[in-house]
């Protein structure tokens, strides 16, 4: 059963459900294996994702699937690349000098270190691989191409408060709105 809250506005209630919609702060648990079953990535053991639903600052397919769900729900989807992490891109593979990285930086197949690009965004890059004059790299996720069985469980979800939306990602200490009870 969903949960709805009212708030009280200009002398007016306003109800909020806490189902998942577009400006939720939701918190999942999710666990993503690839196509034979491994595990690639999974919450467990860490804090669990916490995001502003309807933003893609989750991949679309989940996103999607998330929609009007509430706490305690969870959700099982295929998502695939289109849906999750975008095709493997060739141009993202590049042939790098060994110059070009400090030293005494170990390169091998499977090291990961991130660049940044001129607007900021990091970048990370796996290395396929490395010899003393040359280091082919990888910037595409390592996700990507894949279709991927994630499984969601919804913890939480409450709206996301004007400041959250005004910088859009959630604030761990964000006081939450409270009903009026006069
Ligand atoms: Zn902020």
């Amino acid at each position: 059963m969903a949960i709805t809250l009212q708030f009280r506005d200009d002398g007016r209630w306003r109800e909020v459900e806490l189902r998942i919609a577009k400006d939720a702060v939701v918190a999942i648990e999710y666990t993503i294996r690839d196509q034979e079953g491994e595990v690639v990535d999974s919450s467990e053991g860490r804090s669990p994702l916490v995001y502003i639903h309807g933003y893609r600052q989750i991949v679309p397919g989940v996103e999607t699937a998330l929609d009007g769900l509430e706490a305690g729900h969870g959700i099982d989807v295929h998502v695939s690349p289109a849906e999750g992490y975008g095709d493997r891109d060739p141009d993202a593979i590049m042939i790098l000098p060994r110059s070009v990285f400090p030293e005494e930086e170990d390169l091998e197949t499977g090291s990961m270190f991130r660049a940044f690009r001129s607007d900021g965004k990091p970048v990370v890059f796996s290395v396929l691989e490395a010899t003393p004059e040359v280091v082919v790299v990888d910037a595409n996720h390592p996700l990507a191409g894949q279709t991927l069985h994630v499984n969601v469980e919804v913890l939480s979800v409450r709206p996301a408060t004007a400041n959250e939306l005004a910088h859009g990602h959630v604030h761990a200490e964000e006081p939450r709105p409270s009903p009026d009870v006069s």
